[in-house]
């Protein structure tokens, strides 16, 4: 019986600033295009309004059609960014790759917006650190004002309780405690009030940051860790592998012939399979075992402690169970026919630096891809039992 895929249907997911301003999910912000500075469906404006969007999709569509780029969410949000204004370091780094004459391919263009997406992260994070430094120096400030009162009032109180001791304590003395007691509850209060506030300052700004590190690494249409939180877990595995003198392999997996997934089904119902693939995958993550989206249709994966023989069998038990699969499009009821991915495994410790161990991963995958697809090969030599065919 064919299986259904399952349903995850955030649709707009993924979506950037521009768009969501656009699709009227955000306020326009200064950065947003004058375009849409003003109102988009006022009906008194469409005199306005209708010749704007006509302008600013023929911008989009132009710069789609220069830079021969495939019309997805993920380019239209580009381009969007890109003739908006919305993405100036981006654009003018597409418009000097232009000017050399290089091609602005998918490839690039992700690698490009996610490094550019790290800085805007790292931008983020950073200013949310200063918030935090600065609460933590206020509350900081109130503990010490709240030390130095209670040493005031406690050499005070001291001073009187000896007055009590030596003498009948008159009206006047009596008086006196009772004005400095009244004076100390009052500023215990506000000490108190002050430190409450500071209190919940920071813990507002510690529940952001966490929110921010947790968005920064996660990918948003799958929920698997993203490129860049590959990157950090790559370098700290590898850490540990060397400390604990541990196995380490790295893989990079790709859905095989995704293309014709998307030209027949729609990009959404695409996006539904990289879903089902990134659950199936992600499966057999676990505290040593790492699956990340790395881009597009493709998945690096991190397994510690784990032979290559084994780390291989682990990833071919997930390219059977795919292969194995018949998938049905839920919104046209037509088949996907078999989805199937190849992969490339590497040994992370037999190379000199992580660039040529991903490099070998890499290689292995398109040697996997050349071979015909639907299979996992190891990088270097390996036991023909090792291959698999499909
Ligand atoms: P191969 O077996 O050689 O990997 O062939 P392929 O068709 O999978 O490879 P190719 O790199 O030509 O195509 C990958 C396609 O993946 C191109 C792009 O349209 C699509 N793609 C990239 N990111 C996404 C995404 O987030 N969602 C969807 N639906 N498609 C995506
Ligand atoms: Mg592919
Ligand atoms: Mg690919």
């Amino acid at each position: 019986m064919p299986a259904r895929e399952p349903d995850h249907n955030t649709p707009t997911a993924g979506l950037t600033a521009g768009w969501r301003a656009w699709l009227r999910l955000k306020q326009p912000t200064a950065s947003d295009a004058d375009d849409i500075a003003f109102d988009m469906t006022a009906p008194d404006q469409r005199e306005l309004w209708v010749p704007a969007k006509r302008r600013l999709l023929a911008q989009v569509a132009d710069f789609l059609i220069d830079h021969d780029l495939e019309i997805l969410p993920f380019t239209l949000s580009i381009a969007y960014d890109c003739v908006t204004g919305g993405s100036p370091n981006l654009a003018q780094q597409i418009h000097e790759r232009a000017q050399k004459g290089l091609p602005v391919t998918l490839r690039w263009l992700e690698d490009a917006h996610c490094a550019q997406s790290r800085d805007a992260t790292a931008e983020a994070i950073a200013s949310l650190v200063d918030q935090l430094e600065h609460g933590m120096f206020d509350f900081g400030r109130t503990v010490a004002q709240a030390r130095d009162a209670t040493g005031t009032y406690s050499t005070a109180l001291e001073n009187h309780v000896a007055d009590l001791h030596s003498a009948i304590p008159g009206p006047e003395l009596v008086a006196r405690l009772a004005v400095l007691t009244r004076q100390m509850l009052d500023h215990t209060r506000e000490v108190e009030s002050d430190m409450a506030r500071s209190e919940a300052r920071i813990g507002q700004l510690q529940s952001r940051l966490d929110d921010a590190r947790h968005l920064a690494n996660q990918d948003h249409l799958t929920g698997l860790p993203n490129r860049r939180a590959f990157d950090a877990l790559y370098d700290r595995e590898l850490r540990e592998a060397r400390l604990a003198g541990e196995t380490l392999c790295v893989a990079f997996c790709d859905i095989d012939l995704f293309k014709r997934i998307n030209d027949t089904h729609g990009h959404p119902a695409g996006d539904r399979v990289i879903r089902y693939v990134a659950d199936t995958l992600g499966r057999i993550a676990d505290a040593r075992c790492h699956v990340a989206r790395h881009g597009g249709e493709e998945f690096a994966v991190l397994l510690r402690g784990t032979s290559l023989a084994d780390a291989w069998a682990r990833l071919d038990h997930a390219r059977e169970e795919i292969a194995e699969k018949r998938l049905v499009n839920r919104s046209s009821d037509r088949p996907f026919g078999r989805i199937t991915f190849s992969g490339g495994i590497a040994d992370a410790l037999a190379f000199a630096t992580k660039s040529d161990a991903l490099k070998a991963a890499d290689e292995a995958l398109y040697a996997a891809k050349s071979a015909g697809r639907n299979r996992i090969l190891i990088a270097g030599d390996l036991p023909q039992t090792l291959r698999v065919v499909a």
